[in-house]
């Protein structure tokens, strides 16, 4: 009986919790979990860099090397066209990026990806919610310059769906998650990886 009513309690504060709060995150045509996207605003914070306002406080942060701008393209990945982002990121998540890219062209002999986001500022954030409703409601980790999405429909410059890379794209993903160095969301409304990366 004890158990039952502490089991009872508990489900009382997990609906509680959730309704009380409004989703930071919704991706996929489903809900992500605030407590998973929530992993991702921890590992964000970790690098001591406040949610980015604006280019101006970006360009501050690159100016003193706190963040690193990222070439147009490198050895296995290329940029998107960035509209609602700056190509810009913290020395480590850009180092991950260059590293994950360079596997995946080496693992699947020559292939390229496509990374369509990375810092994004509040400005940005709010200027992309206007035509994405799917955007993250308040914060989202690109504001804080340790995220970057990786399009899974779009391989070698173009834009054409191709499921064995799609699958190849996600062992590299995973592999990384399991050694503790990102965290990633499958967004389905966006067809992209949203890429968290932690200071390990
Ligand atoms: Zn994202």
């Amino acid at each position: 009986m004890r158990k039952l009513f502490f089991t009872f309690i508990g489900l009382f504060i997990g609906i509680g919790g959730q309704s009380s709060q409004p989703h930071l995150y919704q991706a996929s045509g489903i809900r992500v979990g605030i407590s998973s996207y929530a992993m991702h605003i921890e590992a964000s914070k970790k690098f001591n860099i406040p949610v980015l306002e604006n280019s101006k406080v970006i360009n501050r942060y690159i100016r003193t090397g706190k963040l690193v701008s990222v070439p147009i393209s490198g050895k296995g990945y290329r940029l998107h066209r960035l509209n609602y982002s700056q190509a810009c990121l913290v020395p480590k998540a850009k180092a991950i990026l260059q590293e994950m890219a360079k596997k995946f062209q080496v693992s699947t002999r020559g292939n390229v990806l496509t990374v369509t986001s990375l810092t994004r500022s509040l400005k940005d954030q709010c200027r992309l919610r206007k035509i994405n409703s799917n955007a993250a409601i308040g914060i989202s980790s690109h504001n804080y310059g340790n995220s970057f999405d990786i399009s899974y429909i779009r391989f070698n410059r173009q834009l054409k769906p191709n499921l064995k890379l799609e699958v190849d794209l996600e062992k590299l993903l995973r592999s990384y998650k399991k050694a503790g160095k990102i965290y990633y969301i499958k967004e389905r409304k966006q067809s992209c990886y949203h890429i968290t990366v932690r200071n390990y």
